[in-house]
């Protein structure tokens, strides 16, 4: 099978509304999957690389450090089940890399889940211990974002369940299914910060998270459920800030400047199993949809491979063409079926030979649309072409670093560029250019 490479932003044609019904997860029980092996990556978040802990015959229990972080920014992975270390090794990562992972057996006759966080841990370090970053995508080390600067003064702790990418319903299952938890996590922050309200956006079209959070809202004090217009990109951090609390987010993304601090639902819920059931992050739900038999939200160990997931779902529905991890608007291809889901993966959807939608780029024609929906106000034609040129100082004149790879600039494009593609590449290239810098002084 041939899978196409591809990053950021997703071309298909104008039957988006009948794949949303084709590709549509329609469950009310938690689909549970327990693999036989899991391939865990030493570092599933943004910051300092970990150390593996445990060597290939080891025993480990669920819960237990595998990798273990130093630095301040990056966070512990621990073991997604009880088992073997049976081997160390290269796995497929995202783009053409590849990524380190322990290789564990599952031990059938032991699969206890025990508590390996310190009872008496504070809240902020039990959320360290138990390794939770970003679940939203960002996979940003949460204990770090939960200790923000001193000067900053928090008062509202907004809990994303947006979820505006067409296709995913990860958050959705999980906020009709754990109300009560998800809640609990922003409590949870909010005493961590002091603040004094909770607000939870969620988009209209969840009528039945939307249901349900108001239900568990009841018995929180100065919390509130926000329906939201069904609008991409609604769950970005800058546009939830400007629906919510009318607030304008930096651009350099340090939204918490607002006085607001925003996490995903998933996070929040990860943050109340850490504090309540000293439980680490090990599991989480992930969207299989699109061309398998049978999409579904399931509830899975971090280091199941994407292969082991579409069997769960029966397999391959027609010929596989495009294959995504996250949504289709940012997520990005996998061309590998043993590439292993991690902390930041919350959508795989398939697409087969009749619905992805081939294209070809052609010349810009200047026709300024994809300034008209940036949701930051870039210029992406602008920064591509300088991209193109190697022109990494116009790149930074125009803001490449600001983009929130939201993949709209790239949606409109009549001549179908690869905006948002390129645009996040000038960003990593300036970023890593500026840490050189650093680094020589
Ligand atoms: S340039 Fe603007 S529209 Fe394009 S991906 Fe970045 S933020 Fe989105
Ligand atoms: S939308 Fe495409 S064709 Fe139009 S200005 Fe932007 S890059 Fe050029």
């Amino acid at each position: 099978m041939q899978i196409q490479r591809f990053s950021g932003g997703f071309f298909f044609d104008d039957s988006s509304n009948r794949l949303k019904e084709l590709f549509k997860v329609n469950q009310t029980e938690v689909v549970r999957f327990e693999p036989e092996f899991v391939a865990i990556p030493f570092d599933q978040h943004i910051g300092a690389p970990n150390k593996l802990v445990v060597a290939i015959g080891d025993q480990v229990q669920k819960g237990q450090i595998i990798a273990k972080s130093s630095a301040d920014i990056s966070g512990h992975v621990h073991s997604s089940i009880t088992g073997t270390v049976v081997e160390v090794c290269e796995v497929p990562a995202l783009g053409e890399n590849t990524q380190t992972a322990a290789i564990i057996r599952r031990n059938q006759s032991k699969n206890h889940t025990e508590s390996l966080i310190d009872a008496n841990f504070s809240y902020e370090k039990a959320v360290r211990a138990a390794g939770i970053v970003g679940l939203g995508g960002a996979t940003f080390p949460t204990h770090v974002k939960l200790n923000p600067a001193d000067h900053i003064d928090v008062q509202t702790i907004i809990l994303n369940g947006a979820e505006c990418e067409p296709f995913i319903a990860s958050d959705d299952f999980l906020m009709q299914k754990e109300s009560h938890k998800i809640l609990r996590g922003g409590e949870i922050a909010r005493e961590i910060l002091e603040a004094k309200e909770i607000l939870v956006g969620i988009e209209k079209d969840k009528p039945k998270a939307i249901a349900a959070m108001e239900k568990a809202a009841n018995k929180v004090k100065n919390c509130r459920i926000v329906p939201l217009p069904v609008k991409y990109p609604q769950g970005g951090e800058g546009q939830l800030l400007e629906t919510l609390i009318a607030a304008e987010s930096p651009l350099d993304g340090r939204s918490v400047e607002t006085g607001a601090f925003t996490i995903n639902v998933a996070t929040a819920f990860a943050i109340a199993e850490s504090v309540d059931e000293r439980k680490s992050l090990t599991h989480r739900y992930v969207t299989i949809t699109g061309d398998v038999k049978k999409p579904q939200v399931i509830y899975f160990p971090l280091g199941t491979r994407v292969k082991d997931l579409i069997d769960a779902c029966d397999g391959f529905y027609g010929t596989p063409s495009r294959i995504i991890h996250g949504g289709p608007m940012m997520g990005k291809t996998i061309t590998d079926l043993d590439f292993p889901l991690t902390k930041g993966s919350n959508a795989i959807i398939v697409f087969n030979e009749e619905h992805d939608g081939k294209v070809t780029e052609s010349p810009c024609i200047r026709c300024n649309r994809c300034v008209e929906v940036c949701p930051v106000r870039l210029e992406p034609q602008n920064i591509d072409l300088a991209y193109r040129n190697d022109d990494l100082f116009t790149c930074d004149q125009l803001l490449a670093t600001a983009c929130i790879n939201c993949g709209c600039c790239t949606y409109v494009c009549p001549a179908r560029r690869n905006l948002a593609a390129n645009i996040t590449k000038a960003g990593a290239a300036i970023k890593n250019e500026k840490e050189a810098l650093e680094d020589a002084k």
